[in-house]
This record gives C-alpha cells, sequence and structure tokens, in this order.
C-alpha cells in the first residue's frame, strides 16, 4: 500500500509543519485535491525519555518509540519514516513547507515566504509569544536543513487579525507604555477563523463578505471572534493566547489584579503566575481534567467539580457570544468548530440555549447528529443559521503556502 502511495504523491503537494516546544505535528497534502498523504505527532522532543512518532500513511498508523534530543532528531527521522514507505520527501517535488507560525506581530499580515530577514523578524517577536516562536523558529531550521531545495512559507496564527478596527485591539493602558512594549489585541487561531468562516460561507452558498458571523473555536485552545463581510472586528485572545475563554489548561480572562495579589500575599514570582495561569487554570485548575469527554462523563456520575468546570466554561463561552452580538448587530451564523465544537453536542446546545428571542434556535435532532461534514444544526426558522464545520489548519496552511510559491 505504501508502494503506491509513494507513487501517487502529486507534484505541488505540501509538507505542513507546526512545531511545539517538545512536539511537532506534520501532515503531507495536496492543497489542490485536499488528498492527505501522510500525517503524524513526534512528542517528548527534548526530553529524556518517552518520546515517539505517530506517524500515519494511507490509514495504517505506526507508532517508532525513539530517543529524539532535538526537532532536528525529530524531523530526520520523520525523512526516515517517510522513506521507509518509499517516499524521498527531497525527491518529491513539493511546492512548499508551511509552517504554522504562531506571532507575526504587527509586521506581518500574510503568508510569506521565509528567508534569513523573516527568520530574524520571527526572533525579534519571540519576547511576545516566548513559550511558541522560539519552537517555530527551530522547526523551520530543522526542516530547511534536510530539504534546502524546498520553499519554506510562513503561516502567521496573528495574520488574519492583523487589521482588527483599533477600539478592538487597544488595551486601555497607558499609550506609552503599550507603544514601547508593543502591546495590544493581535488574537490567535487565525489560520482556523479564516478558514472556517470561509467554508461556512460557502456551505450558505453566500459571498463571505455579505455575512456577519460568530466563530467559536473550541478546542483544548478556544477562541471566539466576530468577522462582519469577512473580516474580523473582535477576537476574544490578546496580546497572548491566554486571553478570552475558559480553554483546557488556561484561565482566559481573569482579574489582572490576581497577579498581583498572588505575588504580594502569596510570594508567587512571574514564572509561577504564568504556570497557574497557562497550564493549571481553565478545565484542568477547576476540575483536574482537561479531556472534555472526561469531564462530561464525570459529570453524568454526578461530579461536582466537573459540573462547576462546565458551568463556568458555558458561562463564559456566553458572554462572549452576547458581546459579538451586539457588535455585530445582524448575525448571519454562529458557526462552532475544533474538538469540542464540532463533537460536543451539549455543549452547543447550552451556549445558545434560550436565545430564541434573538433568532437563534438550535434544533435538538440535528444537533444530536454526528458528522466529519459541514452541517446546520439550527431550526429551519432560525433567523441566524448555526453550523458546525470542521476545521482543517493544516489544509488552510498548504493552500496558502502553495499559493504565496505559485505567486512569488
Ligand atoms: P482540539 O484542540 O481541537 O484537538 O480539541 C481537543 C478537545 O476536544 C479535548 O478537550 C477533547 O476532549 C475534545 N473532544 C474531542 N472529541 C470529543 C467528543 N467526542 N466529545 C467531547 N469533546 C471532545
Amino acid at each position: 500500500m505504501a508502494e503506491s502511495i509513494a507513487d501517487s504523491i502529486a507534484p505541488g503537494s505540501v509538507l505542513v509543519i507546526n512545531a511545539g516546544s517538545s512536539s511537532l505535528k506534520y501532515q503531507l497534502v495536496d492543497p489542490a485535491t485536499e488528498r492527505v498523504y501522510a500525517d503524524g505527532l513526534a512528542e517528548r522532543i527534548g526530553e529524556p525519555t518517552g518520546s515517539s512518532i505517530t506517524h500515519e500513511v494511507g490509514g495504517r498508523e505506526r507508532i517508532r518509540r525513539v530517543a529524539l534530543p532535538d526537532h532536528r532528531a525529530a524531523i530526520a527521522e520523520v525523512v526516515e519514516l517517510f522513506r521507509e514507505d518509499g517516499i524521498d520527501l527531497a525527491a518529491a517535488q513539493l511546492s512548499a513547507v508551511g509552517h504554522r507560525l504562531v506571532h507575526g506581530g504587527r509586521e506581518f499580515h500574510a503568508p510569506i515566504l521565509i528567508d534569513d530577514a523573516v527568520l530574524a523578524a520571527i526572533e525579534r517577536l519571540s519576547p511576545l509569544a516566548p513559550l511558541h516562536n522560539p519552537p517555530n523558529l527551530v522547526g523551520v531550521e530543522a526542516v530547511t536543513a534536510l530539504l534546502p531545495d524546498v520553499p519554506a512559507v510562513g503561516i502567521f496564527d496573528t495574520a488574519f487579525f492583523h487589521d482588527l478596527p483599533d477600539a478592538a485591539a487597544t488595551y486601555a493602558i497607558d499609550t506609552e507604555v503599550a507603544q514601547e512594549f508593543g502591546i495590544r489585541r493581535y488574537g490567535f487561531h487565525g489560520t482556523s477563523h479564516q478558514y472556517v468562516s470561509r467554508q461556512a460561507a460557502r456551505f450558505l452558498g453566500r459571498p463571505d463578505d455579505e455575512i456577519n458571523q460568530i466563530v467559536l473555536h473550541l478546542g483544548n485552545g478556544a477562541s471566539a471572534s466576530a468577522i462582519r463581510g469577512g473580516r474580523p472586528i473582535d477576537t476574544s485572545m490578546g496580546l497572548t493566547p491566554l486571553e478570552g475563554l475558559v480553554m483546557g489548561t488556561r484561565t482566559g480572562d481573569i482579574d489582572p489584579g490576581i497577579a498581583f495579589h498572588l505575588a504580594r500575599v502569596g510570594g508567587k514570582s512571574v514564572d509561577d503566575v504564568d504556570r497557574i495561569y497557562n497550564l493549571r487554570g481553565g478545565l484542568k485548575g477547576l476540575c483536574g481534567e482537561n479531556d472534555f469527554r472526561a469531564i462530561l462523563d464525570r459529570i453524568e456520575a454526578g461530579d461536582s467539580a466537573a459540573a462547576l468546570a462546565y458551568d463556568v466554561y458555558i458561562h463564559r463561552l456566553r458572554h462572549y457570544i452576547g458581546a459579538y452580538l451586539v457588535d455585530l448587530g445582524r448575525v448571519d451564523a454562529i458557526v462552532f468548530t475544533a474538538g469540542v465544537g464540532e463533537n460536543a453536542a451539549t455543549v452547543r446546545a447550552d451556549a445558545l440555549a434560550g436565545l430564541e428571542g434573538y433568532g437563534i434556535a438550535v434544533d435538538p435532532a440535528r444537533n444530536a447528529e454526528r458528522a466529519r461534514v459541514s452541517r446546520r444544526i439550527s431550526t429551519d426558522d432560525s433567523r441566524t443559521a448555526v453550523l458546525v464545520v470542521p476545521t482543517n489548519e493544516e489544509l488552510a496552511i498548504a493552500q496558502q503556502a502553495a499559493e504565496v510559491v505559485l505567486t512569488s
């Protein structure tokens, strides 16, 4: 089977790379036909034990347990896994490697061919995303070293939100301080919000510049956006991906004064507070669990901590929906996406319960149906269409990367 996959890889395919601090996700996809040839995940990179790569080609998954001292070693191992499947990435006539890059600051608002100047700019922006930009850079360098002849394209998570209106992007903080430290709302998950909003417009058969949408990206990370005529006018994540909705391990919105209290009264350092907010917050902080399926099971079994975590999650989500309904005035579609949004019918129902007066009505039977395709879950007479649209950031990255290469 692997032989036939190797033979069938279309010239112009794209290798998509998403490098995190200790992980590396990848996918080999044809941006034209949307066919996925292979994908995988390298985990525990740089850890002394337990690192592995889960590699899937043609529906066949294998797990390689192997030492991965750094990202370069991980990429070399991935290239080797492809080679064992008869796929020589260097000879596969890839049009591009598309890199997911988290923070593009004010500088990057579109996908870009990565050269030394771009690398230097991403490095300069690292203080804005210390957990994300450095591993992204390492990923770019490691892949470029192994595939030097394939153009590397950067797709920024912040790009879609680059032109947020000033009122939404500006924090009410001393403007000199904001200026000096680049403090403003940048927004994240932009590739997903852009892709999903365009898919939603296509599903509704309307040009996306004619419709207003609220997109709810509910995964382990979670964010909401208000999109008017194809352009975002607000989003819940801010300077960093910590603000906004309750997430798997992140607090989302929190009184900034809590940090002072923890420091002054609790003797916590900045790094302690960072961990409390980013790693020990959200659903995990509230009930010790960030896997939404497990939380729903625990609620079913009568667990009160899980029930409170769920209620806090829904409460925050409804606040953002309410705010964006007012911001947009007219909302044509509310769109759920990502792991929780696509799969947890109860979250969708509770997020929009009681909004019939606003022209929003979820149909319980449609909502309960499970499918991996875009679908409408609102009643026929709901003025606002409620949709579930699967996100596909890898495909969006591949398509944007291929286009950059074609047009440059
Ligand atoms: P993502 O970050 O988009 O991969 O989403 C991960 C989150 O989606 C985790 O909290 C999962 O528990 C949740 N998830 C995945 N499948 C389901 C499901 N069938 N029901 C509820 N939550 C799910």
